[in-house]
Formats: structure tokens, sequence, C-alpha cells
């Protein structure tokens, strides 16, 4: 999470990946963030060990950019390296608050990054600065490192630990000192975090297509509230311990991992993100049946799920709508303006599938609704005879507050409106459904949504939020409660 000068609470998505004892570590983390990229597009940075000492490089912009030349990467020498790709929703993009985050502290040098927001990280903050720590970003990784430089622990993972046992929130975490490499995953286990092997050298990466473009094998999960510690010992040999600081409890990722965040072809807490993606397609298809001649995709989230959809329904799939792939993500833009305008950028219409047909236009999901209100009336002006919009997942409406980027719950398309009939009206369809929480537990766990025993979580459709929110109840001054009833009133 980031702070602004206000105190405002920032929200950026992120995507991590270390590597321990590789020649070509640096290259190897660079390939790496970029097939992590979808988690962040705006700032990426690499921090090695090598030559007895750290070298950093951190930049604006996309992996490919800057990670790609002999120069840079022969700056960044040593077998041992570890990268942060972001994208944080406001102004902050500066150069200061790209990750990996650096210190010198009594035991050596630590580098963290981080994916995820930690709740209590503006409280602890306030708190740390009130004792005398100077902060140089406004990033609360920050924190986390000022929290290690404080621990009395004497061995670097043990400040580590210290230091995660203090914060709250959802995090996949990854940190770099001169012998080790740590991975570490919050006690529910909200963000994923996955352990590779390359040949004997251990990786860290927030999802499984990072380990796959470089040929790693994936050994496993970090599992939630673990922290891994790879080890280069002064023998060269290269050791892997796990510690459980956390009391034991079930494993909660965020749906939204499945529903839009992870690449399809990862393995996210063992599920194929793209055949849950296609499930729930077809739980939709069963849920919101429409007679209509073509089912068309909103390129590239809506993709997996339109394919399931067209499968179930019978109707043919077809791309009626085409994207430029030389343009980010609709959500890279950061003012309303720029988002509404970008989305003709980036998607246009396939006439020819379109015209004079009934066409069922699917999309992963609807946060503000910019997407739908230009998609449709794009589908419109193509001809299509009736457009019906068809959402594979539940109306969200509660914010993320642990490294997703949705906005405040005022700005979401489902607080803004009293019912679906308004909703879809304002989008411009003929009919607008989403899919049911329990279509999306079936397609995901194969098991309905059980409150007293969670799976997963769901904080986005339902606001049961996995952990407290002490920044936003304390220092915003409303709880999710608060904010529900101002939904609930308006
Ligand atoms: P909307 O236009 O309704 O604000 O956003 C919905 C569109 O943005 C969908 O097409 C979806 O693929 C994408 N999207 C949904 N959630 C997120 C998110 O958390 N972050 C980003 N970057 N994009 C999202
Ligand atoms: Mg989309």
């Amino acid at each position: 999470m980031d702070l602004d000068l206000d105190g405002d609470t920032l929200r950026e998505e992120c995507g991590v990946f270390g590597i321990l004892d590789h020649p070509d570590a640096a290259a190897l983390t660079a390939l790496g963030l970029h097939a992590l990229q979808h988690r962040g597009q705006e700032a990426a940075g690499i921090v090695t060990y090598g030559e007895g000492q750290f070298h950093s490089e951190r930049h604006l912009g996309l992996v490919g950019d800057h990670y790609t030349d002999a120069a840079t990467l022969a700056r960044l020498p040593g077998s041992a390296a570890m990268g942060h790709v972001r994208y944080s929703t406001t102004g902050e993009t500066v150069l200061r608050n790209v990750q990996p985050l650096f210190a010198e502290l009594s035991e050596g040098g630590i580098a963290i990054a981080h994916n995820g927001n930690f709740t209590n990280g503006l409280k602890l903050r306030r708190e740390l600065i009130a004792n005398g720590a100077i902060c140089q970003s406004t990033s609360d990784t920050e924190v986390v490192l000022h929290l290690v430089a404080r621990s009395p622990q004497k061995s670097s993972a043990d400040r580590f630990v210290d230091a995660i046992k203090q914060m709250q929130g959802g995090y996949a975490l990854v940190a770099l000192t001169r012998t080790k490499l740590i991975g570490a995953r919050d006690p529910n286990g909200i963000r994923p975090l996955v352990l590779g092997d390359l040949n004997g050298s251990p990786i860290f990466a927030s999802e499984s297509c990072a380990l796959d473009i470089i040929g790693a094998k994936h050994v496993r999960d970090v599992e939630n509230g673990e922290v891994v510690i790879c080890e280069r010992k002064a023998d060269g040999a290269v050791t892997i311990e796990s510690i459980k600081p956390f009391p034991p409890r079930p494993e909660r990722v965020c749906l939204f991992e499945y529903v839009y965040f992870a690449r399809p072809d990862s393995i996210v807490a063992g599920r194929q993100v793209y055949t849950t993606r296609k499930h729930m397609g077809m739980n939709l298809a069963k849920e919101a049946a429409v007679e209509a001649d073509v089912v068309v995709p909103v390129p590239d989230g809506g993709t997996p799920a339109a394919i399931g959809y067209a499968q179930e329904s019978g109707i043919p799939f077809e791309l009626g709508i085409i994207r430029n792939h030389y343009v980010g993500r609709t959500f890279i833009e950061p003012t309303q303006q720029i988002r509404a305008f970008g989305v003709k950028l980036k998607h246009s219409a396939n006439r020819a599938e379109i015209e004079g047909k009934r066409v069922v236009l699917v999309d992963d999901s609807i946060v503000r609704g910019t997407t739908s209100l230009k998609i449709v009336q794009m589908i419109r002006e193509a001809g299509a005879k009736e457009v019906h919009l068809r959402v594979a997942s539940p109306m969200i409406t509660h914010s993320d507050y642990y490294g997703i980027n949705t906005p405040d719950p005022e700005a979401l398309l489902a607080n803004q409106h009293a019912d679906l009939q308004s909703m879809c009206k304002y989008v411009g369809a003929d009919s607008l459904q989403f899919l049911s929480i329990d279509g999306l537990y079936d397609a995901v766990g194969g098991i309905p949504r059980n409150a007293q025993e969670p799976q997963f979580t769901d904080h986005c459709f339902t606001g049961d939020y996995p952990t407290p929110l002490v920044d936003l109840v304390e220092e915003n001054g409303r709880s999710p409660k608060q904010l529900s009833m101002l939904r609930e009133a308006g």
C-alpha cells in the first residue's frame, strides 16, 4: 500500500520474483517479471547480490523497456536476484516508491519486495515516525524494513519473522540478504506465492507462469502463514527451511485471483486459472441463459468465461471484438476521463460477426462500469440487434484492501445503482446478469460457500474481510460496515 501526503491510502497491484544461486540470476528475474507483467505495468525493479555487494536497478515502465539490454544486466551481477513489478492507482508513480526497497542494517543489507497491502501499515508507519524513523518512500513496504531493522533478534531471518508478525493484511513478500532468499505469505494466504526450482536453484514467484517462462519446476505453493528461507551456505550448498510463525488457520486465497488477476495459464493454490474461468462461464450460462446468435468475449479478461458460456449454451463463440495489443490495460490510465477514452483505443467491434445478431457479451467483472458502458455502445453501433451482458463474477460491492486495485466503494457500479435493472439501463444493455456467489464457489472450489469454514476470501463480493482493517477504521474513520451502510443508503 502507498500513502500519499494527506495520509490517504493508495492501492497498488504487484508481482514478485526471486532466485538464489544461479549464474544468470538477473536475466532470469527479468524474464520472470516479464511473465508477471500483467500484475503491474508501471514500474519494475531488480536487486542482485554479487561481487560482495548489492546492486539495484529500478525504472518506471515495462520490464521489456529496461531489462532486456546487456548493459543493464551487466550492472546487476551476482547469483542471487529478486524483482518486482508494480502498478499504483494514483499519482505516486515516483522512482523512490519502486521496489525492491533496500536498506543497510547492522547485520548487512536486505532488499524487500511485496505484493499486497498491509491493513495496519499506516498505523505502524505513524508510530515509527513518531519514534524517530526517517521514511524515504511513501510505500509501506518500507515499514517492513524499519521493523526488521529494529528487531532485537540476531539473524536476518528471525528479524524478518519478527517484522511480519506485526503486520496485518494480505501479502506475498520476497526478501534478499547476502546469503538468503526469503519468501512469505500472510496467515490467510490472500495473495499467491509459489516455490520453484531450476536445477537446484530455488525460486519464488507470484504465479507459476513465471516459472514456465524459464523452464523451472513448480515445486509447491508457499503455504498461508509460511516463511520459506533459502540459504547458500559457506560450502556452496543451498538449504531450504520452512517456518510457521503464525497459529494455523485455513488458507483463504483471494477469489479475484481466479476471476481476473492471475494469468490463465497459472496454477493458483492448486487450481488451473483457465479452467476455473471456463467453469465460471459455464455456470453463468446455466444461471443466466438467453436466446442469442453469438457469444462474444470482452478480450482478454472475458475470453475463457465466454468459451465456457458458449460450450454450455451451445451458442457459437465468435471474436466480435478485436483487441489492440499495443496498448496496456485500461486500468493503467490514471484518470476516469482518460480511462473512458482508453477503452476505445483498446477494443474495436468486428462488424462482420455482430451486425443483425443477438449478442451475448461476456466479461470477467464489472468494477466501475466504464468498460461495459463503452463496449455495449460499441456493439450496438456495429449493428447488433440485441446485447445481453453476462458477467462471470458476482457484483463487486466492496473495495479490496489487499493488493487489488478496486476503487472506493462509492465508485463501484454496483453501489451507484439500487438494483440490477438500473445498472442494466446505465450500461445500455438489453439484459444484464452476474454469476452468483455459489456459482463462483462451484467453479473454483467445487463446493458451496461456507462462511463458517472459509476456503477463500470473497470480500469484494460479500464484505466478509478476512483481517481487521485497522487503517481504514482508525485513520479514515470509516468502517467497512459504515461504508456498506453508505451503499445501502444510496
Ligand atoms: P470497469 O471498466 O468496470 O471499471 O472495470 C472492469 C474491467 O476491468 C473488466 O473488463 C476487467 O477485465 C478489468 N478489471 C477488473 N478488475 C480489475 C482490477 O482489479 N484491476 C485491473 N487493472 N483491471 C480490472
Ligand atoms: Mg477486461
